[in-house]
């Protein structure tokens, strides 16, 4: 079956039915529309509801994390408080992810498009996580610098980013290797981070874009990850129409692939 129109209510679809014959099926998707909406809006009001008072207890603690490491009342309590403020942390980053994955489902394609130098963009966010990052992993850059790419840049920053840390994060081993490649071929541009990190079973694969999807919760949880990163890369990529591949081997890593259409692609040789 190929549908013909999708309307805002309403699935038509037009299927072959006997000789020469089509078959008109029109569905009212009204109501499954409408909770989708009540659902996302539900997700963004709690998770704006649940800032303020987040902002308030992380502000406490930090002042209580600062008290705990002179000599006054709090002494004993320095590793409590700490894990405390880490959960905080944690607990604030979920809920803005949550937030951003609500903002991009909710705004659709509405952000502005524009041409974007992505080799300087991924320099500077591997500058960042050099920065940031205490590990020891060796990042490899092979980047096209002649290649720029039409879109929003802010989406294409969490694309690039959330890949870029998960590497970081799962790859644990002394010796962490990631390469990150952006270049051009004949049908599409392209964007991968591959780490020699611990890897993903195949059984896992399709499911790791689902929201809070995680191949091990109990370990994961303690990775500072959200959960939503994945399913936040997903939603940009859409709006791009762009394709994400991933290809694992346990125990020898993975590489995540971002496949842009040509038609984004923009050739600063050229111009
Ligand atoms: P999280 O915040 O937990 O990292 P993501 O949506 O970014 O959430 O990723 C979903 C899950 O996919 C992770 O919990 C992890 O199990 C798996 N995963 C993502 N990237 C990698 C990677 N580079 N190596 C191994 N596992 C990964």
């Amino acid at each position: 079956p190929s549908p013909v129109n999708e309307a805002d209510t309403l699935l038509l679809r037009l299927i072959p039915y006997g000789n020469n014959q089509r078959l008109l099926i029109a569905r009212d998707i009204s109501e499954q529309k409408r909770l989708e909406h009540t659902r996302r809006d539900f997700v963004a009001n709690a998770s704006h509801e649940l800032r303020t008072p987040l902002t308030v207890l992380r502000g406490y603690l930090e002042m209580m994390e600062e008290e705990a490491g002179s000599d006054g009342a709090l002494t004993g309590w320095q590793a409590p408080i700490r894990e405390m403020g880490e959960q905080s942390r944690r607990m604030n980053r979920i809920i803005d992810s949550l937030l951003k994955l609500a903002r991009l489902e909710s705004e659709g394609l509405q952000q502005r498009q524009e041409r974007i130098d992505i080799p300087t963009m991924i320099q500077s966010l591997v500058d960042d996580i050099r920065r940031a990052n205490s590990t020891t992993h060796e990042i490899v850059l092979d980047i096209e610098p002649d290649l720029d790419l039409y879109g929003r840049p802010g989406e294409l920053e969490s694309v690039f980013s959330n890949l870029l840390s998960n590497a970081v994060r799962y790859t644990t081993t002394d010796a962490g290797t990631i390469q990150v490649r952006w270049w051009r071929e004949e049908d599409a541009a392209c964007f991968s981070v591959t780490d020699n990190g611990p890897g993903i079973e195949a059984q896992h694969l399709p499911r790791l874009t689902e929201r809070f999807y995680r191949v091990d919760p109990g370990r994961q949880a303690s990775s500072g990850g959200t959960g939503l990163g994945l399913a936040i890369v997903k939603h940009c990529l859409e709006h791009h129409e762009a394709e994400l591949e991933i290809h694992s081997e346990p125990g020898f890593g993975s590489t995540f692939t971002c496949r842009f259409p040509v038609q984004r692609a923009l050739d600063r040789q050229a111009a």
